[in-house]
């Protein structure tokens, strides 16, 4: 049988950089949601439709495709055919996805392919309604938090290492923003699930939340 672990919580709390490298250790699959409601986002920025205009973006969902293949360990996404893993990691992205992933065609879309993604697999899943919606038999579920100072501070070292011109104020401010929208939206708000252990990250390194998981995932497992 195969076994689940979803982690949720805010932007910037180390979701996917923690699911990444324990998928590794585990061997198992890793599948980053957030990069599928990025690519979907990107669609509508070329396809000039402005996110606030739910109606079209409701009629176009069906002309869009997501795909996640991999390579040399990373996971890399397709937008209709195309790889566009390194275009979906802008501001501009973020916000699009934000605003857009609270449609609910978006989101029955997205939620219908990573359903069918963790079939059959060993997989972990990060987002914000995994152990909430996508997956909510999964085996272990972790709710990962970290305080707004330290997320903001995260995200603008990594937007700053890839070179993007952005402050800690508007990284901070955009953060803000996100999250706001992202747990008092209608639509599979982030909240943690009753059964999800919350970790705070703020103090700990990647490789401290990585053990503190598997740790979990060897309770569960009975070793
Ligand atoms: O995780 P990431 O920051 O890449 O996600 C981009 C946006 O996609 C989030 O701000 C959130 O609005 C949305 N998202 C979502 N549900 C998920 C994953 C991401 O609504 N499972």
């Amino acid at each position: 049988m195969s076994f689940k672990i979803a982690i949720d919580g805010p932007a910037a709390t180390g979701k996917s950089t923690t699911a990444k490298r324990l998928s590794r250790k585990l061997s198992f699959i890793y599948i980053d949601t957030g990069a599928m409601y990025r690519a979907m986002g990107l669609y509508f920025i070329e396809n000039n439709i402005s996110y606030e205009d739910e109606e079209t973006i409701n009629q176009v969902c069906d002309d869009i495709d997501i795909d996640i293949y991999y390579e040399d360990d990373e996971q890399h996404i397709k937008l209709n055919g195309r790889d566009v893993t390194k275009l979906i990691r802008t501001e501009e992205v973020s916000k699009y996805a934000s605003v857009t992933s609270s449609y609910l065609k978006v989101r029955e879309k997205l939620v219908a392919l990573q359903r069918k993604l963790a079939e059959k697999n060993n997989v972990i899943m990060d987002g914000r309604d995994i152990g909430t919606v996508v997956l909510p038999n999964a085996e272990l579920k972790v709710f990962l938090t970290a305080t707004s100072e330290e997320r903001a501070r995260r995200r603008y070292e990594e937007l700053l290492k890839k070179g993007q011109d952005v402050t800690l104020e508007s990284v901070s401010h955009d953060l803000e923003e996100r999250d706001h929208r992202d747990s008092t939206r209608a639509n599979s708000p982030l909240r943690q699930a009753d059964d999800a252990i919350l970790i705070d990250t703020t103090n700990l390194s990647v490789d401290e939340v990585v053990e503190k998981i598997e740790e979990l995932y060897n309770e569960k497992r009975g070793k």
